[in-house]
């Protein structure tokens, strides 16, 4: 009998803050769903990315790295990773192309073995590998845990990315799809958009700036007979200080990270759009479960 039935599942993209998840993940999807930056930390909520194929719907679950940091902030990000573990029917293990493995990603393996799993073990950013290295770090990664594949990859070029998909795809169960097939994320146009600010502010400014920001958008108005989204966003930030260095000189800094935003807005919007930003402080946010909360860190 060739009775015809679809596959779909969960798959957990976990690993070390900087390894690459977000940038696999858009890799995967060949849209951008999750913010990326070379600083650690940048993804803060879990993210779904959906790719639906005529044989199977993988639904993957983009997390913030895991980190030992002791504060109330980073213990709530790890939080949501490990979350990420249970709800997996597949989980994607990634690491950097060396086998000296840190705190958190041993931690993290504990954690892994204990969902007990089917686990792939991604080494990532092989673009920067020399070639006769892999073998020898393939065998000693194989060492630490039964992986169901080693998967050498690089997200940002696409090397092996398709040969993963298969894999992927060949692991997941039988079952109906769990979205329509044209939805690419969970993540509301909204949310997406302070994402996509808070991804520009990573990129263009320097040292404590971008980790004591929160975005919020207050307006997000389609004005159909325009062909316009408005979007009013506001910027907090802790300090005075901070305030003044990400608004810039004559509001130069400001400047710059709305326009790229509101480019990048554009392109998920498919229209124009109009941004307004503001900047306000609001002290200690990050240590104020109150403030956490209003802006979407704390799910309970
Ligand atoms: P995340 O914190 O795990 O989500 O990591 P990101 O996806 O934000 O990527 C962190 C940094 O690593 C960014 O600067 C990426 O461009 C870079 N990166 C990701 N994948 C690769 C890769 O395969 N090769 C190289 N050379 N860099 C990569
Ligand atoms: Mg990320």
């Amino acid at each position: 009998m060739t009775s015809k039935i679809g596959k779909s599942g969960f798959i957990g993209i976990v690993g070390r803050p900087n390894v690459g998840k977000s940038t696999l993940l858009n890799r995967l999807l060949g849209e951008k769903v999750s913010i990326v930056s070379p600083k650690p930390q940048t993804t803060r909520f879990r993210t779904l990315g959906i790719k639906t194929v005529p044989q199977a719907q993988m639904v993957f679950i983009d997390t913030p790295g895991v980190h030992s940091g002791g504060s109330h902030f980073s213990r709530g990000l790890s939080r949501v990773a490990f979350q990420a573990l249970s709800e997996s029917d597949l989980i994607l293990w990634m690491v950097e192309p060396s086998a000296d493995l840190d705190e958190d990603d041993r931690s993290l393996l504990e954690e892994i073995k204990k969902a007990g799993r089917s686990t792939f073990l991604l080494i990532n950013k092989v673009d920067l590998l020399p070639r006769q290295m892999l073998l020898p770090l393939i065998s000693q990664f194989s060492l630490l845990a039964s992986f169901a594949e080693i998967v050498p990859v690089s997200a940002l070029n696409g090397e092996n990315i398709d040969r993963l998909e298969e894999l992927i795809i060949r692991y997941l169960p039988e079952g109906p799809p769990f979205f329509p097939a044209e939805q690419i994320t969970d993540q509301p146009e909204r949310l997406l958009s302070a994402e996509f600010i808070r991804e520009k502010i990573f990129q263009q400014t320097h040292q404590e700036i971008p980790y004591a920001v929160a975005v919020s958008v207050d307006e997000f108005q389609e004005e159909k007979e325009k062909g316009l989204v408005v979007i009013h966003a506001t910027i907090f930030v802790e300090k005075e200080s901070q305030k003044g260095i990400l608004i810039g000189k004559g509001g130069a800094t400001l400047k710059r990270i709305g326009e790229s935003a509101r480019r990048e807005i554009e392109a998920l919007v498919g229209c124009k759009v109009y941004l307004r930003l503001w900047v306000k402080v609001k002290k200690a946010w990050r240590k104020d479960q109150e403030a956490l909360k209003q802006l979407g860190y704390w799910s309970s």
